[in-house]
């Protein structure tokens, strides 16, 4: 088999300097010192990490309805800046994607994009409405073949259809994503209920909205022995509430957003809309509860809930302002600075919570394949990232691929840059840049 690259000198996440090899089929040929092949292209990753592909339980793409704001196209770009080969797009567009119809085509507008990895993700209920079960077979069946399904935006808050929509992806071992929230503890909710809220005269967003749907939703997914995935876990208690029902046997998956690992609901008192996602940020112990929870597997995975909006949406007074935040673009950088940078996780925790835990949640083949002291696979489909961790640079949002700019980090200086993206052995970011898409045969 032809080499077609050879990442030389760089560092994998088991902490070995290893050389990989990618034949023209896309898979990893060779793993090991020193590897020559006649030919082929040589990326020098000295003193770099080359980590498996990152994989992105939680994007919004926006596409079909708001494509003002983002596309598949520029939302998969944005990805394979940030080091993702597969991101799942929610399903709150406009139409919902709530019908095979939806479903086939995000899939097919990410097979066309070619950057990354498109996987739609289905909603429970009709129109996110939470009144009535969604297509959910047909959504399975169709082309886009969807495993995981969530009201994101929306909490599946009918007990009963929550449970239903569990027993439902038992047949075919999907799961649903839940994004926790109350709607009756959080109408009108502007920010973290606090002493801070009460001061800026902003209704509050109890942790009890959130924790009192996980204490529910866990206890549901072990009543009918079924699968549940916490959408962005937000507070300490939260957290708790996991370790507990995993510690039970509970078949519970969870996922924090890079915001929520590093952002505190002090940030409100700035005004900035820019601050302004749900679930709200929360209270510095609050954070340092997520990082532990996540150090420690409790949280199994880092999801972006990249949310890109437009100007129109975001720049506005913070009482009528969108929630949402993007994140694809320094998800990377914001996880090695919070976690990285302070001892809790080495670069194969971030293996395994960034690209193996995510891609073993929704079962894929070919993503996120890690041995298990953290080295690549010979032989898996070439999903690689190669980052340079020491790299400084000033979030700069008219910089970033995707089509918006609400970057709570503008501004920040951080430390990694994404340099090469290898998307199924094909090199779609090269020296930072975007390169060529994949075309898929
Ligand atoms: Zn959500």
């Amino acid at each position: 088999m032809t080499i077609s690259y050879v990442i030389t000198g760089g560092t994998t996440p088991d902490g070995h300097q290893t050389d990989v090899a990618i034949d023209a089929n896309g898979n990893i040929a060779q793993l090991g010192p020193n590897i020559t092949a006649d030919g082929a292209d040589i990326i020098d990753a000295t003193g770099k990490i080359v980590l498996p592909g990152l994989v992105d339980l939680h994007t919004h793409l926006r596409e079909p309805g708001s494509d003002d704001a983002e596309t598949v196209e520029t939302g998969t770009r944005a990805a394979a800046k940030g080091g993702f080969t597969a991101v799942h797009a929610m399903a709150n567009s406009n139409p919902v994607a709530d019908t095979a119809g939806v479903v086939e085509q995000v899939h097919r507008l990410g097979k066309a994009s070619g950057w990354a990895d498109v996987y739609p993700v289905g909603a429970v209920t009709v129109g996110l409405a939470g009144e009535k079960l969604a297509e959910i077979s047909a959504m399975h069946d169709s082309t886009a073949n969807v495993t995981m399904f969530s009201d994101d935006g929306m909490c599946v808050w009918d007990p009963v259809l929550m449970r239903r929509a569990l027993e439902y992806v038992k047949s075919f071992d999907g799961f649903i994503a839940q994004h926790a929230q109350e709607p009756r503890l959080t109408e009108g909710a502007q920010m973290n209920e606090s002493a801070l809220s009460s001061e800026l005269g902003l209704a509050g967003w109890p942790a009890v909205a959130e924790e009192s749907i996980i204490a529910r939703d866990v206890l549901l997914a072990q009543h009918v022995e079924s699968r549940v995935h916490i959408c962005h876990v937000s507070t300490a208690g939260s957290v708790e509430l996991i370790r507990w029902a995993k510690s039970q046997g509970i078949n519970v998956t969870a996922e924090v957003t890079p915001h929520h690992l590093l952002l505190t609901e002090d940030y409100v008192k700035t005004y900035d809309p820019v601050y302004k996602v749900n679930p709200p940020l929360r209270k510095d112990s609050d954070v340092r509860a997520l990082r532990a929870g996540l150090a420690d597997g409790t949280i199994d995975t880092v999801g972006t809930d990249h949310a890109p909006h437009t100007e129109e949406t975001k720049q506005c007074e913070w009482v009528v302002a969108a929630m949402g935040m993007t994140g694809l673009e320094t998800a990377l950088p914001v996880i090695q600075h919070t976690m990285v940078d302070t001892g809790l996780l080495d670069w194969h925790g971030v293996a395994r919570v960034m690209s193996a835990n995510p891609a073993a949640i929704y079962r894929h083949p070919d993503q996120g394949q890690l041995t298990e002291t953290g080295g690549l696979v010979e032989g898996a489909a070439a999903n690689i990232t190669v980052y340079d961790p020491t790299h400084t640079f000033v979030v700069t949002p008219t910089e970033h691929a995707s089509k918006s700019a609400n970057t709570p980090f503008k501004g920040m200086e951080l430390s990694g840059q994404v340099t090469d993206v290898f998307y199924r052995g094909h090199r779609v970011v090269a020296d930072a840049h975007l390169a060529t898409p994949y075309r898929h045969s």
